[in-house]
């Protein structure tokens, strides 16, 4: 089943040509014009949360779903290269800033074969953030967030699922964490909680989408 799965993923643009999931035009996942028109989230903050993109527009949506399922490398570079820009006007990084990204469960490696959110860190990386992969790891599988409805069983569903590796790589570092979604935020809330227990002096939540 995994590795069907693997091979679908990769033989997909065989099967089925590119288009724009924006405005359909041939030859690419999301033109330019699609991609720079992205709107940006109208639903209210999360504390502490910075959200990039409107979960609820189609084409943001589709673009989400694309990168996180198919592994869609040119919307990974749209994704990481709006988030590069965000990061650039909003947090003055130094050689102290350290790019963390949320462990996937096990379940999703198996299903999909990739950590797609390392694809944007990577990216970002690329540009000069100093990425530190595997900082944080589960330290037990828990049911998906998705399948639960009631915020204060959300947040006790992420209660202690993180912990971090190397601590001494993170010991009084600022700390840009990144997710694909925010819904409640209660998963980037036990994220950072992990990441200030283990001594970071300060951790800045971005995810993709709201
Ligand atoms: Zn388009």
């Amino acid at each position: 089943m995994a590795s069907g799965q693997k091979i679908f993923s990769s033989l997909g643009s065989f099967f089925f040509p590119l288009s724009c999931l924006g405005c359909g035009k041939g030859g690419t996942s999301l033109c330019n014009p699609c991609a720079r028109s992205l709107p940006g989230t109208r639903k209210s903050p999360i504390p502490g949360v910075f959200s990039l993109l409107d979960y609820d527009d189609r084409t943001v949506k589709k673009a989400l779903r694309a990168f996180k399922y198919r592994g869609d490398r040119e919307i990974a570079t749209v994704f990481g290269e709006l988030l590069q820009k965000t990061l650039a006007q909003k947090i003055r990084g130094d050689a102290a800033t350290i790019l963390v990204t949320i462990p996937p469960g096990k379940k999703r490696i198996r299903a999909f074969g990739f950590d797609h959110m390392r694809r944007i860190a990577e990216y970002v990386s690329s540009e000069g953030l100093r990425y530190e992969k595997e900082t944080l790891y589960r330290t037990r599988e828990a049911p998906r967030q998705a399948d639960i409805k009631k915020k204060s069983d959300r947040l006790k569903n992420m209660e202690g699922v993180f912990a971090v590796r190397n601590k001494d790589l993170i010991k009084k570092k600022q700390i840009v964490l990144i997710d694909d979604i925010a819904t409640t935020g209660a998963t980037l809330t036990e994220a950072k909680k992990a990441l200030l227990r283990a001594g970071a002096k300060n951790v800045y939540c971005i995810t993709i989408a709201r």
